[in-house]
């Protein structure tokens, strides 16, 4: 990893959101990877919601960051939520890309898989059954990317992307410019 820091530049701090939806927290991790380049970034961007802070509800952000793509009716709620209050919205690493490693279930009925899981596994106790309760978010029948429900404005692609492809992007971005990674950063892996 290249550990020189870029220079940031932006008139002002802007608020920053993030949220993993149907993903497994890897992209967040290597966000968090960029290391003690975090202290720059912190001179120029405060947090809103993310789970890096906890903050649960979202205000109005300048930047909002989509991990994991949508596998259930609480995903959608919570990414239309980050759509209408978020300027722009980047969907990062293959999940919220493409639907990524969930996605893998699109080829299969839902409710089949369901059943499979909870009642006819081997080990699964006699008389289990798929847990039904209403606190429960519902399952779509599909692993869906984050673009076929809202308006994306940027793409990260990678599994994860790497922490100088998250540097590069918020470098660009706070500076004013139309994110452009450079080609060694961008990768489908
Ligand atoms: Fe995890 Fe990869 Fe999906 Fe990111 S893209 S949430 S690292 S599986």
């Amino acid at each position: 990893m290249n550990r020189k820091s870029p220079p940031l530049h932006a008139p002002r701090k802007r608020r920053l959101a993030t949220v993993s939806l149907a993903g497994c927290f890897g992209c967040h991790m290597s966000f968090l990877d960029i290391d003690e380049r975090l202290l720059d970034l912190l001179e120029y961007i405060e947090f809103d919601r993310t789970p890096l802070t906890d903050i649960k509800t979202i205000g109005r952000c300048d930047l909002g960051i989509i991990e994991g793509g949508l596998c259930n009716a609480e995903n959608v709620q919570v990414l239309r939520e980050f759509r209408a209050h978020c300027k722009t919205l980047v969907a990062v690493g293959a999940c919220a890309v493409n639907g990524g490693l969930p996605a893998q279930r699109n080829q299969h009925d839902v409710g089949l898989l369901l059943r499979d899981v909870y009642c006819t596994q081997t080990g699964v106790s006699k008389g289990s059954r798929v847990p039904s309760d209403p606190e429960l978010p519902l399952p779509l029948n599909r692993v869906h990317p984050v673009h076929e429900v809202v308006q994306v404005d940027h793409f990260l692609p990678g599994c994860p992307p790497s922490a100088d492809a998250f540097w590069a992007f918020l470098n660009d971005w706070l500076a004013g410019r139309t994110p452009q990674l450079p080609t060694a950063l961008i990768r489908y892996d």
